[in-house]
């Protein structure tokens, strides 16, 4: 039985004082019995809310990291340095990642593999552009994708990652995919692990993101292969966020 996860993006988004306010209005009412609840967070905020969810049931992740373990690299943020402020989750993939800041299959398999090295989990992002989709690409880059990060880490990584099914054309516009859409998308991500090791295809925690809101998330989190989402804009507003938790657990 795979846990549901809901996962907050909030991307570059918030202040110290609206990151409390969020904070607070999710812990008053979240309810973790049933579904695990995290917030990706902006890197400057991380060691801050790390410290203020210490004992609390919403775990902290980052939404990027370096590649590289240390060094000559200005501006980046390592995985050692997000263990060390008590980070457990780091988004990798992103399509905002690929598509404005030029992350590859290749390096994406390479900050996958880095956040593993320092015992953080993964959520790897997959997911296809509407042209793609319009093409008919849509099963063959979602496969290339994972490939890329099954060929550099190894299938039996996947023991200790999440995959985000997460289509481009979904995300950030209010354009849902249909539960069949995601479910389908979601049972083939399966099927490809699947061809390496059925076991782990199957334990995999697969979650759906682009455009959940609490008014879609219970028909989209109740279909067979989706584990629970990764929200953006609806991770913002607590009692928005909360719903979509509940529809999860
Ligand atoms: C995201 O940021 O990963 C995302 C899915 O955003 P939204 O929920 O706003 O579509």
């Amino acid at each position: 039985m795979r846990r549901p996860l809901v996962a907050g993006n909030w991307k570059m988004h918030g202040s110290r004082a609206e990151n409390g306010a969020l904070l607070e209005g999710l812990l008053s009412k979240v309810d973790t019995a049933k579904t695990d609840v995290l917030v990706c967070v902006p890197f400057v905020y991380l060691a801050e809310i790390a410290y203020q969810l210490r004992g609390k049931p919403i775990k902290v992740g980052a939404q990027s990291l370096c590649a590289e373990a240390q060094g000559a690299f200005t501006g980046e943020v390592s995985a050692a340095m997000l263990k060390d402020v008590g980070c457990e989750y780091v988004l990798v993939g992103h399509s905002e990642r690929r598509s404005l800041y030029n992350e590859d299959d290749a390096l994406v398999a390479r900050k996958y593999m880095a956040a593993q090295s320092q015992g953080l989990i993964p959520v790897l992002c997959v997911g296809e552009t509407l042209a793609q989709r319009d093409a008919n690409q849509c099963f063959a880059v979602v496969e290339t994708q994972l490939a890329a990060v099954i060929k550099a880490a190894g299938i039996a990584s996947f023991a200790n990652a999440v995959i985000a099914y997460e289509p481009v054309w979904a995300i950030g516009t209010g354009r849902t995919a249909t539960p069949d859409q995601a479910q389908e998308v979601h049972a083939f991500i399966r099927q490809v692990l699947a061809k390496y090791d059925a076991t782990l295809a199957n334990a995999v925690r697969v979650l759906y993101g682009g455009s959940v809101k609490g008014a879609n998330a219970a028909e989209l989190f109740a279909m067979k292969d989706i584990d629970g989402g990764l929200v953006g804009g609806a991770s913002l507003k607590a009692d928005e966020f909360l719903k979509i938790c509940a529809a999860a657990g």
